[in-house]
């Protein structure tokens, strides 16, 4: 062995080392969180739009806020940065005014689109209203909906892509800009009003690719290299029309593309195979990023075949949820990719933007070390991405793996996390059924001989106002200001205020209002083992408007009753029913961060099971009538159809495990804020609730449409008959117009007259005369009878 290839000279590194460290693998980060660790987006907007500070107030605090995004990322070592996945409202509603696609009614008469028409379209203003808001995906972040026409004029009307681009510059960050991508943009669409069902929005993308042509030239001539469009309406069930769409629009692009990589961006779900074929068929594109966390089936595409010398951006980081990556997990996954796409084409990504999880964990000191260890918020996760990329060219970070192997490992066997009884009753409830033995035409019978209702009984949905002086008392009393004497005596004046009320106003059946409750899963979630809570674990909903999501870490169960005191309380107080109100736990689920270590539908079980425990509780107390929200169960749809039935099934069976063992006597409500159920009518009469309450007013005729078309209904059921978000007070005369409508198609033996949700966020001012006219109507219609 000649000595000089062994011996290493301690100037130089060995050559094996030089050899790997020849350059870092590549990371990116698909887009990141807006409103700042702790919210500073939401107070400088809602301190603008109140009047109380300027534009340029609000100006500077975005652009602080875009700067540390983008020092904290190239601090981190990310070397595809995102720019102009900021936002102050909506990157959907952005890319309208980037293409200058203002409805008429917002006045906007040309030129560079500002905040004044940016936010009338957002929020409405003083004359007009705001455009539609919906769901982005299976999200819980909502989207303005473009409205689109064969008569709009598209044009080049917002610059912030390449002004944010030219900022970063600035600042010394050389970004990769990233635009919502023109098919996804046409098909998150609606026709504008007056503008026929038939139109396809697909029709526009030849008049919307000029403006795109337009800005990537901006962007090259700024120095861009790499652009992203984000395109996840690919993981949705698409026919070949729409993919054909994809094929034209990124061929027509072509040439100005030329010189720039491109990224096409997907998420949320994994990509059909037609799709994915159409997708790695775009000659114009450089990478194609993948969700590889909910893409269950990404990776047997990509070993099916995927383009050579194109990249992969591998979404291995979950942009969803706030835990800890598994790095060695991913590390294998992301070896085994290495060998298909080739060393220097795979690039460690997140698996959607980071925009749907919380910001940083720097912010939670009062959060338990151990659960801490376990979770990573978007800070974390862009030095996860980092730490794999570098891994993977030879650079491990040994400390950081074994630390995150130990916390993985702590995760798996920690006696906090495992329940044995909780996972074996939970684990039996799969494949069975359990229902109420008798059917819902004889349980209502059997009900109504006790409860002795009025036809068309009245009722309302859980919450009454929530006054200052209210919440104030339980923030205090959490804060241990107010003794727990104080603050039971507090409640209960406020419980009998309440009652009281419904009394005067002739309800027949009665709520006891929820003061106690700041939010109705975190009341529950507070006191059910198994759920963890954070100080700033903030996720944007909407505009300014933030949720922050319990965590799920462990086998759920309930230590204690948890409403029975209250109900029991409230029903000693009037021999009206008063209603116990408990949320359902499909809702509880989907309003949460969900642990990853096990199906959503077990942890749904072990959530049932604890609320089944509540519901024979409140019986034993006493409590006749008992509703069991489930405002969110439609939320949890999965994006692709195939997948509906399973989920529906589930979901369903769940919620009747909560009542499965009450009395035929007892009667079990439930609630859902929506109307648009249509499609899983079938799924909501599986539920066999006894009587159901639902959203109904603002859209009267899509719920009245199923029952008309012939859908059997024989179970008890309140369509609200007015709208509680709004302060106007409906009339007597409006109310009962509406009741009649639905007495058209539904019996009048099932029919309950209710608002449409809960009044927590309504003043006293608006219930009462509300209320009233409310009870007036069903009185009149009663005489009918
Ligand atoms: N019972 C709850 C309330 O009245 C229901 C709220 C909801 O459906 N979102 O506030
Ligand atoms: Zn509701």
């Amino acid at each position: 062995f000649p000595s000089s290839l062994t011996t290493t000279n301690s100037n130089s590194p060995p050559f094996l080392l030089r050899y790997f460290s020849v350059r870092a693998m590549a990371s990116h980060v698909v887009g990141y969180p807006r409103m700042g660790p702790k919210r500073e987006l939401k107070f400088a907007l809602e301190s603008f739009w109140d009047g109380k500070s300027s534009a340029e107030d609000l100006q500077n605090v975005a652009a602080d806020l875009r700067s540390s995004i983008w020092k904290q990322m190239s601090d981190a070592g990310i070397k595809f940065i995102p720019s102009n996945t900021f936002s102050c409202y909506d990157q959907v509603l952005d890319t309208t005014a980037m293409l200058g696609a203002v409805p008429p009614r917002y006045g906007w008469n040309g030129g560079e689109i500002g905040y004044d028409v940016y936010f009338s379209m957002a929020r409405g203003n003083a004359s007009v209203p705001a455009m539609e808001m919906t769901k982005w995906f299976d999200t819980n972040y909502h989207y303005i909906v473009p409205e689109l026409g064969p008569e709009v004029n598209f044009s080049y009307a917002s610059h912030k892509a390449v002004i944010e681009y030219k900022e970063a510059k600035a600042l010394g960050v050389d970004t990769v800009p990233v635009l919502v991508g023109p098919v996804s943009y046409l098909l998150l669409s609606k026709p504008a009003k007056g503008v026929e069902k038939s139109f396809s929005a697909l029709s526009l993308i030849d008049k919307i690719l000029p403006v795109y042509q337009e800005v990537v030239a901006e962007l090259k001539a700024a120095g861009a290299t790499w652009i992203q469009f984000d395109e996840p309406k690919l993981v949705m069930d698409l026919g070949a029309h729409e993919l054909q769409a994809f094929t034209h629009a990124y061929s027509a692009l072509e040439a100005s593309l030329s010189g720039l990589n491109v990224l096409i961006e997907t998420y949320f779900a994994d990509v059909p195979v037609e799709a994915y074929k159409t997708l790695i068929s775009l000659k114009s594109v450089t990478g194609f990023g993948f969700d590889l966390v909910r893409g269950t089936k990404t990776l047997d595409l990509i070993k099916g075949g995927f383009p050579s010398g194109k990249y992969l951006f591998a979404g291995v980081v979950d942009g969803r949820n706030i835990w800890a990556n598994d790095l060695g997990s991913s590390l294998s996954v992301l070896h085994a990719l290495e060998g298909i796409v080739g060393k220097d084409k795979l690039v460690v990504s997140t698996s959607c933007s980071l925009l749907h999880t919380a910001v940083d964990l720097v912010n939670e000191p009062k959060l338990d070390k151990e659960i801490k260890s376990w979770l990573a918020f978007a800070a974390q996760k862009v030095i996860e991405v980092n730490a794999l990329a570098k891994a993977l060219s030879g650079q491990k970070d040994g400390a950081l793996f074994s630390a995150n192997a130990a916390a993985q490992a702590s995760r798996k066997s920690s006696p906090r996390v495992t329940n044995e009884a909780v996972q074996q009753a939970a684990a039996a409830l799969k494949g069975s059924d359990h229902r109420r033995a008798t059917n819902v035409s004889d349980r209502l019978d059997a009900q109504q001989k006790k409860l002795n209702l009025p036809i068309l009984p009245t009722t309302t949905i859980g919450s009454f106002p929530q006054t200052l002086e209210l919440r104030r008392v339980r923030r205090e009393y959490k804060a241990k200001k107010v003794s727990e004497e104080d603050y039971v005596e507090a409640i209960k004046k406020e419980i009998n205020k309440v009652v009281k009320l419904q009394e005067e106003l002739d309800i027949d059946v009665l709520v006891h209002g929820e003061p106690e409750r700041n939010d109705m899963v975190e009341y529950f979630g507070e006191q059910l083992s198994g759920f963890a809570f954070t100080a700033n674990g903030w996720v944007q909903s909407y505009g300014s408007r933030c949720v922050k999501p319990p965590i799920i870490y462990g086998d759920v169960s309930r230590p204690k009753a948890m409403t029975v005191f209250w109900s029991s309380l409230a029903q000693s107080m009037t021999k009206r029913p008063m209603k116990g109100m408990l949320t359902g736990p499909v809702t509880i689920l989907n309003w949460s961060f969900v642990r990853n270590d096990q199906p959503r539908f077990e942890t749904c079980y072990q959530i049932a099971l604890a609320i089944k425990d509540e519901v024979e509780d409140l019986e034993k107390a006493g409590i006749t009538v008992i509703q069991i929200d489930e405002a969110a169960l439609r939320e949890g749809l999965p994006l692709r159809k195939s997948e509906h039935a399973f989920y529906l099934n589930w979901a369903v069976h769940s919620f009747r495990i909560t009542n499965c063992g009450v009395e035929d006597s007892t009667q079990i409500h439930t609630h859902m804020c929506y109307s648009n159920f249509n499609d899983i009518i079938h799924s909501i009469i599986d539920m066999d609730a006894d009587v159901i309450t639902i959203e109904n007013s603002r859209s009267d005729e899509k719920l009245l449409s199923v029952f008309r078309e012939g859908v059997k209904y024989g179970a008890g059921i309140g369509p609200g008959v007015y709208d509680i978000h709004s302060p106007r007070i409906p009339s007597e005369e409006e109310i009962a117009d509406r009741v009649e409508k639905m007495l058209a198609v539904l019996e009048s033996n099932i029919l309950w007259v209710n608002p449409d949700c809960g009044l927590k966020t309504r003043k006293y001012a608006e219930v009462k005369p509300a209320l009233s006219n409310m009870v007036a109507a069903a009185k009149r219609l009663r005489t009918k009878f």
